[in-house]
């Protein structure tokens, strides 16, 4: 399955979270430690957005391509500086199309998601919660995979004024029920705070002083790393890491 990341504080070079730490998105994406069974590596398109030093709607970077593949990316990470990244590598689950469009980040304005893991009975078990989002959000899904759906479904949430607290539990509650055993590491940012949640697969949590650090594994071996338990949800700022129930 995929690995992600979040990150709010200081400003950092975005090379620090993709390439510089020992164990860095781009390791993750070749020699992850800890896929629980779902996949081997993450070799199907990665995608990274930052919101930039100016005010505005974070700029956003996707490809198909494995993410050490891309030549240019770590020159541009290193002199990119953002205080609000989210980034992710991609294993397609089988049957999922490998194409730009399905790497996470998704994005709407200030909001970035990602989905690590995989809705199970895909389409049919989720055929029922798709068919209450509008037409044109099914026409116009970024790809016919199932994280652009639980993306469209939290999405309309969102829209409707939920809380990303709200939004997520209630995507990952009626989506654990109609397709059980889905796992749905969820996460999603706005620039000011991270929600995250954990059903079936690993996260972990670094705060500091100024910044906080949400992540599928630890980027390094710093002790102030801990380990997010399953079925939890996680709310951070760089000041503050709420951790509750799902
Ligand atoms: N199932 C999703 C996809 O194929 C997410 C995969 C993942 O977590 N590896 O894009």
């Amino acid at each position: 399955m995929c690995r992600h990341l979040a990150y709010l504080g200081a400003p950092i070079a975005l090379s620090a979270l993709l390439f510089d730490a020992p164990h860095a998105l781009v390791k993750q994406s070749w020699a992850p430690n800890d896929m629980r069974g779902g996949g081997t590596i993450n070799a199907d398109g990665f995608g990274a957005a930052w919101f930039p030093a100016q005010d505005g709607p974070p700029v956003r970077y996707r490809s198909a391509m494995p993410m050490w593949s891309d030549a240019a990316l770590p020159g541009l990470a290193g002199v990119t500086l953002s205080g609000a990244v989210l980034a992710a590598v991609r294993s397609a689950t089988v049957g999922m199309p490998v194409v730009e469009t399905a790497a996470a980040p998704f994005q709407e304005g200030r909001w970035l998601f990602s989905h690590n893991g995989v809705v199970r009975g895909w389409p049919d078990s989720v055929a029922k919660l798709a068919g209450r989002l509008p037409t044109t959000d099914l026409l116009t899904l970024d790809a016919p995979t199932d994280s652009a759906l639980l993306w469209a479904l939290i999405r309309d949430r969102l829209r409707a004024g939920d809380e990303p607290a709200e939004a997520l539990r209630a995507v990952v509650t009626e989506v654990d029920t109609a397709a059980p055993g889905s796992r749905l590491n969820l996460l999603l940012t706005d620039g000011d705070r991270i929600a995250a949640t954990t059903l079936g697969h690993a996260l972990s949590v670094k705060k500091n002083a100024t910044s906080v650090l949400v992540s599928s594994e630890p980027l390094d071996d710093d002790p102030a790393w801990q380990a997010v338990p399953d079925r939890s949800l996680l709310i951070a700022t760089p000041t503050d890491v709420t951790l509750g129930g799902l």
